[in-house]
C-alpha cells in the first residue's frame, strides 16, 4: 500500500488520543476519521462475511467503510486512502446550494459540511460538544447537576430545571465559544438563583465577566440563527 499525500481539502487525521505517524517517506495516518474542509467525517468501520470486497458508503454525515471475510481495518483503510477522488466527488455532490451557515460564530459555506442532513450533522457535533463543556464548567463552578439535555428549542438558548438539569439549544454550537460558555455559566448560576435579580447577575459577572459581549453578539445574530434554516434535526 502506498500512502497518498493529503490533498488541500481532504486529510486523513487521526482522533485526539491518537497519533499520525511517518513511515518510509509517505505520511500514514491513523484514523477514525477524516477531515474535509474543516469538517469531520467519522469513519465507522463494520464487517460483512457476504460482502464481495471493501465497500464505501455514505450514511449521514459518515463514511460507513464495509470490511469483507478475512480482510482487516488497515486494508479498507487503505482503501479509502485509494478512493479519496471518489469520497470527494460524493461529498460535493452531498452538498447543498452554496448559502452560509453558522458554525462556532463563523459564517461558513454550507457546503463545505460535505452533508444534506447539515441540521443533523450540527446537533450530533453539538452533543459531543456541549455536553462535556457543560461538565467542565460545572466542576469549575462547584454546581451539583443532575442532567444534561441538548434540545431543539425555538426560543431559548438554554433553560435549568429545580432538579438541577441542564437544557440547552443544540444550535449553540453555531454560536461563538464565548457565547457557548456564557449560556452554560448562566444556566449553572440559576441553579443558585432561579431569576433574574441583581444577585443572579452578580454570580454571572464572578464567573463570566464577559458576560455583555455574549449577550451583545446573541442580540445581533441570534435571531437569524433561531430562525433560520437549519431548522429542525
Ligand atoms: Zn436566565
Amino acid at each position: 500500500m502506498t500512502s497518498q499525500e493529503p490533498s488541500a481539502n481532504f486529510y486523513l487525521a487521526g482522533e485526539i488520543g491518537e497519533k499520525a505517524s511517518r513511515r518510509g517517506g509517505g505520511v500514514r495516518w491513523i484514523c477514525p476519521a477524516f477531515n474535509w474542509g474543516m469538517f469531520r467525517v467519522p469513519i465507522i468501520y463494520r464487517r460483512n462475511r457476504k460482502a464481495g470486497g471493501y465497500i464505501l458508503r455514505f450514511k449521514q454525515a459518515c463514511l460507513f467503510a464495509t470490511i469483507p471475510r478475512g480482510g482487516s481495518q488497515r486494508e479498507a483503510f487503505a482503501f479509502i486512502q485509494r478512493s479519496q477522488p471518489w469520497i470527494e466527488r460524493q461529498l460535493a455532490k452531498k452538498s447543498e446550494p452554496q448559502t452560509d451557515i453558522w458554525f462556532r460564530g463563523q459564517k461558513v459555506p454550507i457546503a463545505q459540511f460535505g452533508t444534506p442532513h447539515v441540521a443533523r450533522y450540527l446537533r450530533a457535533i453539538s452533543i459531543t460538544e456541549l455536553i462535556p463543556r457543560v461538565r467542565q464548567l460545572a466542576a469549575q463552578t462547584n454546581s451539583q447537576i443532575t442532567r444534561i439535555s441538548i434540545r431543539n428549542q425555538r426560543t431559548r438558548w438554554g433553560s435549568c430545571s429545580t432538579r438541577r438539569a441542564i437544557n440547552l439549544n443544540w444550535r449553540l454550537i453555531q454560536t461563538p465559544p464565548h457565547v457557548v460558555d456564557y449560556i452554560i455559566l448562566h444556566e449553572l448560576m440559576h441553579l443558585r438563583q432561579m431569576n433574574h435579580s441583581e444577585e443572579f447577575w452578580r454570580e454571572v459577572e464572578n464567573v463570566c465577566p464577559t458576560w455583555r459581549e455574549s449577550e451583545l453578539w446573541l442580540k445581533r445574530h441570534g435571531r437569524e440563527i433561531i430562525s433560520a434554516n437549519p431548522s429542525a434535526a
